[in-house]
């Protein structure tokens, strides 16, 4: 029989290919679903252990009905939603969700897939990797960009998400929500007197300081230079009074190792009214501060 070269390189490909997707750091894979909604693997290659060892990985070429056990439950519906979308528009699936290996430990994983229809059914032709790092690295620089650096606070930017999130429930449930604007009295001075640095270490006590006076729902966020702000939500006016003029007392009477005088703040309070704006509110809280100062400072200064 005559020499045909490209049956071997055919034959060389299709071992690379093998030898290749067996080591890919992720799952190539198809998955199937029959119209009468029996679902299989009919083709799974990677070096991930996501779907166990490879007898285990051997049944889903049956049957991948126990294939989704071990992703989250609060994923699960979303994946599903997924995967019926993009069965329904014949468009690509993506999404990612959490799942627990064998072992117990969790790990996020992208799933994009291209659907073909056939006669019995829909056919995917696509990609699993596990994107673990990546998400815990997103949410580590969501974390850094919501922070204060010098307090370790929430910021500015985290506070206005939390009050946009808090009215929008105090709205729909008729629940009192409270805000609190504070500001040091004569915090040029400190700086002016006793430099910059002590003046941060003022900034950073009187933070912890009154994080340990507020509950665990209260939100305490820097807003900017000697500013903060504490969101109180199911509190009333009343209470939220109560707590900001304890705040206001600890602090007047709290040693900050200044070596002479000590600090006090102003803070202007308001309840929040129904259908009220996010900017109107933080305005008519912070109308309240400028008159708790123009009254002579450490003092609380409500409607
Ligand atoms: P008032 O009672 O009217 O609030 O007077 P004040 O001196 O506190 O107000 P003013 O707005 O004039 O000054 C605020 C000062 O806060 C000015 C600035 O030097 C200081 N400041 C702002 N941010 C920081 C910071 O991060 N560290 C330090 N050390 N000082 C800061
Ligand atoms: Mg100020
Ligand atoms: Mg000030």
């Amino acid at each position: 029989m005559p020499y045909d070269p490209s049956l071997d390189e055919t034959r060389h490909d299709l071992e690379r290919l093998k030898a290749m997707t067996e080591r890919l750091p992720g799952l190539v894979f198809q998955f199937y679903r029959s119209h009468r909604g029996q679902i299989r693997f009919p083709y799974l290659a990677g070096a991930s252990r996501l779907f166990g060892d490879a007898e285990q990985r051997q049944r889903l070429f049956e049957d991948a009905s126990h294939a989704f056990d071990h992703v989250h439950p609060d994923d699960f519906p979303r994946v599903m939603a997924a995967v019926e979308r993009s069965a329904k528009s014949l468009t690509p699936l993506t999404t990612q969700f959490r799942q627990h290996y064998p072992d117990g430990e969790e790990c996020w994983i992208a799933v994009r897939a291209t659907p073909e229809r056939l006669h019995t059914g829909i056919l995917w032709h696509g990609l699993m990797v596990n994107i673990t790092e990546q998400v815990e690295y997103q949410a580590h620089l969501r974390e850094l960009s919501d922070t204060d650096s010098l307090t370790g606070l929430p910021n500015r930017r985290k506070l206005m998400s939390s009050l946009e999130r808090e009215i929008s429930l105090s709205n729909r449930h008729g629940t009192p929500l409270s805000l609190m604007i504070i500001d040091i009295d004569h915090f040029k001075q400190v700086n002016d007197t006793w430099g910059h640095l002590q003046g941060d270490k003022v900034l950073r006590r009187l933070a912890g300081l009154c994080d340990t006076l507020l509950r665990e729902e209260d939100c305490l966020a820097r807003l900017g230079g000697e500013e903060f702000a504490v969101l109180l939500p199911l509190t009333p006016l009343s209470h939220c009074e109560a707590l900001a003029e304890r705040l206001r007392h600890e602090i007047a009477s709290h040693d900050f190792g200044l070596p002479q005088g000590g600090v006090t703040i102003s803070t202007g309070i308001a309840e929040h009214r129904i259908g009220e704006l996010r900017d109107q509110f933080l305005e008519r809280t912070d109308r309240r501060l400028y008159e708790a100062k123009q009254q002579g400072r450490n003092r609380v200064v409500g409607p």
